[in-house]
């Protein structure tokens, strides 16, 4: 068992959770995930439970599990699992499709197990053909693994849609593009979506400009309808706006800036939302401290949070 001071401090639940993707490798979800969590001060967290760059759909382990589940659900940190980013319904190989739903299927049923309240997935590229061709097979692979988490009942993790970067033929970009992506999933209940914020000013979503915030939510809710959003990467962008480029910046030092941050987390359609960053933690940096610069956007974060002045909420996110 880890000590007390490994593990991050239980909060009172805030309007917006603020946390990371955490490493896993090593000592598992508690011990290297929830260890991490508490060097740099997550209030929330995101895993991979497979190798991001694979197929594999290793089994996992119960015990660590169980101990994920239990650290969560006492210290009030909600969890998420971001699936593997070769998972494309839109692909022109029958064989990476089937593959892409294996490897989603995994990843919900590991999201189950440890208790995660979502499985962010990217919507992918229609390399297959038309647009309407590759939703064919977005619903045709998609919408019966959201139908078996009917049998997790009220535990079922969510399916949280993340619009890319804009390149190529991808299937979303603009959150105008969501609308029939979610139509090809009949709208299902268990359909969510998670908003990365250098994605999006990557596919023109101008969040550095006063209001760019409110505009791009507002073109969501006008997409999927209200409540959809439940998970937000928070990224900075390298790139200009509308570059297409997925390259995830600092807060604060990207061309997206920290103002675009404080709007949208004082903004209603964020309320209960957790914030999660994937921002570069100086790898290459010879004078790295592991996990410095997460714990400096995590700060940054939370008093953005707090000049915001959004009270604190009793609840946990839902
Ligand atoms: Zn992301």
């Amino acid at each position: 068992m880890l000590a007390a001071m490994d593990l991050p401090v239980a909060v009172p639940a805030q309007r917006n959770p603020v946390g990371a993707h955490v490493p896993v490798a090593g000592r598992g979800l508690v011990g290297t995930g929830l260890a991490y969590a508490a060097r740099v001060g997550a209030e929330a967290v995101q895993v991979f439970v497979a190798n991001p760059r694979g197929w594999a759909t290793p089994p996992g382990n119960p015990r660590h599990d169980e101990d994920f589940r239990t650290a969560c659900a006492e210290l009030g940190i909600p969890a998420y699992v971001h699936a593997p980013y070769l998972i494309n319904f839109g692909s022109e190989s029958a064989v990476t499709r089937e593959r892409s739903a294996e490897s989603l299927r995994h990843s919900l049923h590991r999201a189950h197990a440890i208790g995660a309240l979502g499985v962010v997935v990217h919507t992918g590229s229609a390399l297959c053909g038309p647009r309407s061709a590759a939703l064919a097979h977005v619903r045709s692979h998609v919408l019966p693994l959201l139908d078996e988490l009917g049998a997790f009942g009220a535990g079922a993790p969510q399916l949280l849609l993340e619009p890319t970067a804009g390149q190529g033929s991808s299937l979303c970009g603009r959150m105008s593009d969501l609308a029939d992506y979610t139509d090809a999933l009949d709208g299902h209940p268990l359909v969510g979506v998670c908003l990365d914020t250098c994605h999006a000013f990557a596919a023109g979503h101008d969040l550095a400009a006063p209001g760019g915030t409110a505009a791009m939510l507002a073109e969501l809710t006008d997409a999927v309808g209200p409540g959809r959003l439940k998970l937000v990467h928070a990224n900075d962008s390298e790139d200009v706006l509308g570059a297409r480029k997925d390259r995830h910046a600092n807060i604060g030092a990207g061309h997206i800036g920290a103002d675009a941050f404080g709007e949208l987390l004082a903004h209603p359609d964020t309320a209960g939302v957790p914030l999660i960053i994937e921002t570069p933690d100086g790898r290459h940096d010879p004078d790295r401290v592991e996990g410095a610069r997460h714990g400096q956007d995590i700060r940054r974060l939370k008093e953005l949070r707090a000049a915001a002045g959004a009270p604190a909420l009793t609840g946990v996110p839902a």
